[in-house]
């Protein structure tokens, strides 16, 4: 089999906004129509689940934590990247993608890496928006470092507890949505297996780690937010949950599988990552 990862045609700065652009959009009175399984609750999964709710869709929200607060985005200490060049020192958004590109040994996928490069700067408004207490300077504007060996200061941070923060402001935005009915959060649930329908995720199965029974859920989507894998490794710091269960799951029903290697196994590897790095998954044919 050979892995397309659907990368869009084009010059690299229009790829992804052609394609968005192109995207068929579900009218605002039908999104309520779909429900999305999101499998996860760190930063990747809290956010996505938020937004669809937001949008309109109805959400299911997993996650093996008796909060969604205690995904393990809650340990990431440094910060944020974006090219917002609040210090006027030559940011830009080609030169954050070229700094990521070539902190990645050139290695990452270069369209992927400047949709992120380009999505920083809102990244960091919805964040601020969700209420995300930012380092400021005296006068209040967000402040800035240094990080990592790039030569521009465009790291934001909220002490070194970065991680914790942003959770915490995700955390806000998906519970404002299940007090609005759009999620319903299902903790202490582990995912065991993926239903797949013609070549399509469309449920999962969950051993409740309350009960110990099993339980299916379907949905017109899945989306697998289940972070890191460190644990496959002898040596990690990575929590227990980071232990590769769910999207081996996705693997054993035809999802394919790109650059396990690509795991974070100290923090110290940490430095060259743009922005968090969401392992979000939408369908088993494109991991
Ligand atoms: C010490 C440390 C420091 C870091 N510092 C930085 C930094 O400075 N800057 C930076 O950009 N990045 C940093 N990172 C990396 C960053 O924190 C992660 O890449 C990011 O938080 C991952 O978010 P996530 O939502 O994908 O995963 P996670 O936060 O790990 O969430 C995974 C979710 O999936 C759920 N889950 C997993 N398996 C299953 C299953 N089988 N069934 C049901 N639910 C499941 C878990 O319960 C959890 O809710 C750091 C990481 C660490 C560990």
């Amino acid at each position: 089999m050979i892995l397309d990862s659907k990368i869009p045609g084009g010059s690299i700065e229009e790829k992804w906004t052609k394609h968005k652009f192109e995207l068929k959009l579900v009218n605002p009175a039908n999104k309520r129509k779909f429900t999305v399984i999101v499998v996860g609750t760190g930063l990747a999964g809290s956010s996505a689940a938020a937004s669809l709710a937001e949008l309109g869709y109805n959400v299911k929200s997993f996650c093996i934590q008796d909060s969604p607060r205690r995904a393990h985005s809650i340990a990431a200490q440094g910060g944020i990247n974006a090219a917002k060049n609040y210090k006027n020192d030559g940011d830009s958004v080609y030169r954050l993608f070229y700094d990521t590109v070539k902190g990645g040994d050139f290695r990452a996928r270069e369209a992927n890496v400047h949709r992120l490069a380009e999505n920083s700067n809102l990244i960091i408004d919805q964040c601020v928006a969700q209420g995300v207490p930012f380092g400021r300077e005296y006068g209040g504007l967000l402040d800035n470092r240094s990080f990592g060996g790039t030569q521009v200061s465009r790291t934001f941070y909220a002490r070194g507890q970065t991680g914790q923060q942003l959770l915490l402001g995700a955390y806000q935005a998906l519970m404002r949505q299940v007090a609005a009915g759009k999620v319903k959060m299902f903790p202490r649930r582990e995912m065991m297996d993926l239903v797949v329908i013609d070549g399509k995720a469309r449920g999962i199965i969950v051993r409740n780690l309350i009960t110990g029974e099993l339980e299916s859920h379907v949905a017109d989507a899945v989306c697998l937010c289940t972070g890191g894998y460190g644990n496959v490794y002898y040596l990690s710091t990575n929590a227990q949950g980071s232990n590769v269960t769910a999207a081996f799951r996705a693997y054993k029903r035809g999802a394919l599988f790109a650059n396990p290697c690509y795991t974070q196994i100290p923090a110290t590897l940490r430095f060259t990552r743009p922005a968090f790095l969401a392992t979000a998954t939408c369908s088993p044919s494109s991991p």
